[in-house]
């Protein structure tokens, strides 16, 4: 299991957003989290060692758990980001996004029905936003869907939605 995070900033943009640790944690040490700015680790899955082999592990690869994956100001360098991901078909990606209304502005032009080892998790906090987000991202070509309900503001019912739904997780608000 490895984290990647190319930037890191976002900006709120959801009902859930209202209680962002990102922003939370951020405004502890004074930085403003509303400045999305490139990591040094931007090259991270692609970077290698003196023997020639990947610095990052295979397997499961958690992106962007800092900031969002789709977010706009990101987007002139998300398509560096879908080339090392699919560099690193021994790597399998993993981004929860709160902006799955933008997503297809934001995939490659070889996108197609998805990459295989991409995997989407669209997430909800309510009913309104379950509606809203989870009628876009039924009809979505991705792969490997996923929802999380995170945090859960109310009791929501997304049964209708669930078809070709890999894993829901819920965390209710702490
Ligand atoms: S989208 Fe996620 S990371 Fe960005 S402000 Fe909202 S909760 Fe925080």
């Amino acid at each position: 299991m490895a984290m990647w995070n190319p930037w890191r900033g976002c900006k709120k943009c959801s009902d859930g957003c209202l209680h962002c640790y990102i922003h939370k944690g951020d405004s502890k040490r004074n930085v403003n989290t509303n400045e999305i700015i490139k990591t040094k680790d931007f090259e991270k899955p692609i970077e290698k060692l003196k023997n020639g082999n990947y610095k990052m592990k295979s397997g499961i690869v958690y992106l962007c758990f800092s900031t969002d994956f789709l977010i706009e100001e990101a987007d002139e360098w998300r398509n560096d980001c879908w080339k090392m991901m699919k560099e690193r078909q021994d790597c399998t990606f993993l981004f929860l996004t709160k902006r799955i209304d933008r997503f297809m502005k934001c995939i490659p032009n070889d996108w197609n029905n998805g990459y295989d080892n991409v995997v989407v998790c669209c997430t909800i906090e309510n009913q309104k936003n379950a509606d809203y987000k989870l009628s876009i991202f039924k009809d979505l070509p991705i792969k490997h869907k996923c929802i999380t309900a995170q945090p859960l503001l109310e009791k929501v019912d997304i049964e209708k939605y669930l078809d070709n739904i890999e894993l829901v997780v819920c965390r209710w608000r702490i």
